[in-house]
């Protein structure tokens, strides 16, 4: 259940609201969406909302509530029926959801200015609309490159300068998240960090996109949850990212639930990128996967992109070269007009 409220509603009357839905075995959580001050209204028990009809009166004759919207889920700010119209992302070139369909592309890693720049004008002249580039790398091994850290995220920024394309570059830690949003244009929070609370509270503070991988082990439930921290702290541009999860095949790195973008256009307003490259761990199939997930109701798609990927520091089996990702593209905006997405 959310709880519009009056843009002239005191701290006194709110707390009177919260008051009354503690009485009744409730808590109230203030927030803001679309612009609006809300309480989300939550069962701390079952998490669900369902406040009877009595309850729903007598909040009516209190001063302040505009509006009550029963939503009675566990992610009430994510889920399909908050909004009429499905939510698009803009940000700088990229616009995702609601019809427009984005398409980022770029390294794993930033390895270097010319690498960089070279994937950048390239993936743009082929139709991207966003630059990715891990400058904060989250790798398995302690051994691995780390990442070009803060260099890294003023040689994305130097990109971005030169092409204009809007920039999406991971930040690991809460203590990162300012570092890398003084360049970044969307925060990436990575699958090991799908269900990190305090980072997820910490991006849904700030007002800039996140881009919200699907945690390699969680359900399609326990993603939108995640989804909703981000939200419950005001941030509402969200764009959720399916990458693949684990199961016993071997054949691919990750398993690629392309089920997942019609269902999760069912559940959420929130925009719905696939990314094939980490899903699938090889540049081989990464083209039908991308073409598969556009014909699927994505809308955009995440993808690893190298000057020279047998060379690359990370990543490299999945990665395409310039050509290669060029040919998907086309592939993919072939299908566009089929499922009314387009390019913008
Ligand atoms: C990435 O996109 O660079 C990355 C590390 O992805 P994931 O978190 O999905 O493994
Ligand atoms: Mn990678």
């Amino acid at each position: 259940m959310i709880l519009f409220l009056a843009p002239t509603i005191s701290s006194t009357q709110i707390s009177r609201i919260q008051d009354i839905l503690q009485e009744h075995g409730f808590s109230g959580h203030p927030t803001e969406f679309d612009e609006q001050s809300v309480l989300v209204v939550v069962d701390p028990k079952s998490g669900c909302s369902p406040l009877d009809r009595s309850i729903q009166n007598t909040l009516f004759d209190l001063p302040g509530i505009l509006k009550i919207a029963p939503i009675a889920t566990s992610y009430p700010l994510v889920c399909r029926q908050i909004r009429t119209e499905r939510s698009c992302i803009k940000t700088g070139s990229l616009n995702i959801g609601n019809g427009h369909f984005g398409i980022i592309a770029g390294p794993c890693t930033v390895e270097s200015e010319q690498q960089v720049m070279e994937t950048a004008i390239a993936v743009k002249k082929a139709g991207a609309t966003g630059l990715r580039g891990g400058a904060f790398k989250p790798r398995t091994s302690p051994y691995a490159f780390q990442g070009l850290k803060e260099k890294g995220l003023q040689i994305l920024a130097k990109a971005r300068e030169e092409t204009g394309l809007t920039i999406v570059t991971e930040a690991l830690t809460p203590e990162e998240v300012p570092l890398v949003s003084e360049y970044a244009d969307v925060i990436q929070i990575g699958t090991r960090n799908a269900q990190n609370y305090r980072l997820l509270e910490t991006v849904g503070r700030i007002r800039k996109p996140v881009l919200l991988k699907r945690g390699f082990s969680c359900t399609l439930e326990e993603f939108l949850m995640s989804a909703e921290y981000i939200l419950a702290g005001g941030n509402q541009q969200v764009i959720l990212c399916e990458r693949g999860i684990r199961t016993f095949e071997t054949y691919t790195r990750f398993t690629l639930p392309l089920a997942i973008i019609p269902e999760l256009q069912f559940k959420t307003h929130l925009p719905v990128v696939v990314d094939p490259s980490h899903a699938t761990g090889r540049g081989d199939l990464v083209p039908a996967m991308g073409v598969a997930a556009t014909a699927a109701g994505a809308d955009g798609l995440l993808v690893e992109v190298h000057p020279n990927p047998k060379s690359a520091l990370c990543d490299g089996q999945q990665s395409l070269t310039f050509s290669e990702f060029e040919e998907m593209v086309q592939l993919c905006q072939a299908v566009m007009p089929i499922v009314q997405r387009k390019i913008k």
